[in-house]
């Protein structure tokens, strides 16, 4: 998939579910909100693309996808509930037939939305109209700043695809596209160019951390950063970051010293959450796991109803105690770093991140540990690769036949565009 998961936007006067008496903006964000600023919807696990770390493992569209007029209603209850604006993705959300109908009943309904895509469906026409919007923004992927980098992780093509996407928004007079890019050991050394790249086609360059999430788990050991890469990544966002988005991707880094600019918080149930094609919710787009569903839209009364009442969302806003990490001196800017890297690592949930910039977490990497298994996988190359495996896992596309037609086509199943 595209990674979805933004810089947070403001969308609603914070209010706090619960407690007493006044709360800074982060105590507030910590004890839950009456409706999430960052909401992930994924519309679709169908994806043209197979990347190798996709965090929602997709390729083929699921049969039991949310209808057209089952999304328009979770629309409805978004503009009820005041979200103001949601991340789209999937899967490549653009080739669900009834994408741009869902795009302008969300902003006619005061939703604004912000898709992510691999710019497949970004043509000369396509740009031309979003650029006549006001309410729609744009999120293009790539995870190299050559073709060479992106296209061994992205499939061939890939890279050419997004880049004619972006000069197809520039030309159009699109203001302010997003460069997706997830950083890897392969790109990172290419930071620079990614900026070059976003000023080029006047766009904002947006970093994201590679999750071992979906496909992500079965190559994150190998195309996490290097402790050395993360110090390189951290001393370039403190020099060059200004402007450049994060999320709440990076905060696990606050603790080589200067706390980054974003959400410096785990924000799973709290401010973030994903709604998935079949409808069910979980605590964040990265953590696409029975472990982490807070209930369905469509079976639990809705998604307002999960949001504010799962049994889930109200654990993850209890206090926590800070586990092993609250007697680190760097807890206060790291927090134990990130839930769902923690969870598909094996690690405990209230120990150190498996990227703590103090070393922690890569010793308990090294000893025993239960990768937890996949609840699902919509990848149209059949088995993932099994994790724990001995020998490289090659980055480049599966070439195989596909064993049945809805392996090979995405969109097998869907009516023609
Ligand atoms: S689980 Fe990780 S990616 Fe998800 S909100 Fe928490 S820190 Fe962010
Ligand atoms: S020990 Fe925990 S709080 Fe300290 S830097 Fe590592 S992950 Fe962060």
């Amino acid at each position: 998939m595209t990674a979805t998961l933004g810089a947070p936007v403001a969308l609603t006067a914070p209010a706090p579910v619960r407690g007493t008496g006044p709360a800074t903006l982060i105590d507030q964000f910590e004890l839950g909100l009456d409706a999430p600023i960052c909401l992930t919807w994924e519309l679709t696990y169908a994806c043209n693309l197979a990347c190798s770390h996709c965090l929602s493992a997709s390729g083929k569209r699921d049969p039991r996808e949310l209808s057209t007029e089952q999304c328009k209603s979770i629309i409805d209850e978004l503009e009820r509930m005041q979200v103001f604006y949601v991340n789209i993705g999937g899967g490549e959300p653009t080739i669900r037939p009834d994408f741009w109908e869902l795009v302008d009943y969300a902003t006619e309904h005061h939703v604004g939305v912000k898709f992510s895509t691999n710019g497949v469906r970004i043509n000369e026409k396509v740009a031309a109209r979003l650029a006549a919007s006001d309410y729609v923004d744009v999120q293009i992927s790539i995870d190299g700043a050559t073709a060479e980098v992106n296209d061994a992780v992205r499939g061939k093509g890939s890279f050419d695809m997004a880049v004619r996407a972006l000069r197809n928004l520039r030309d159009a007079g699109f203001r302010d596209a997003k460069i997706s890019v997830v950083m890897t050991r392969h790109n990172i050394p290419q930071l620079d160019q990614f900026k070059a790249l976003a000023d080029e086609y006047k766009a904002t360059l947006r970093i994201t951390r590679l999750r071992p999430s979906g496909r992500g788990a079965d190559v994150w050991d190998d195309l996490h950063p290097t402790k050395e890469q993360q110090r390189e990544l951290y001393n370039w966002l403190v020099a060059h970051g200004e402007g450049v988005l994060t999320g709440d991707s990076f905060f696990h880094l606050s603790a080589y010293g200067e706390a980054l600019p974003g959400l410096n918080l785990c924000g799973a149930g709290r401010v973030v959450c994903l709604i998935d094609p079949l409808g069910d919710v979980y605590a964040c787009p990265f953590a696409i796991h029975d472990k982490f569903l807070a209930g369905s839209v469509v079976r639990d009364g809705g998604f307002q109803q999960v949001w504010q009442h799962s049994e889930l969302f109200l654990d993850l806003r209890s206090p926590q105690t800070g586990g092993a990490c609250a007697k680190c001196s760097h807890f206060d800017s790291c927090r134990g770093g990130c839930m769902a890297a923690k969870f598909f690592t094996g690690l405990p949930l209230d120990g150190p991140d498996p990227e703590c910039v103090q070393g922690y977490g890569e010793a308990l990497l090294a000893g025993d540990r239960e990768i937890p298994a996949a609840s699902q996988d919509h990848s149209r190359t059949g088995k993932r690769k099994e994790r724990n495996r001995s020998g490289p896992i090659p980055l480049t596309l599966s070439i195989k036949p596909p064993t049945k037609i809805c392996d090979e086509n995405p969109v097998s199943g869907m009516r023609p565009v």
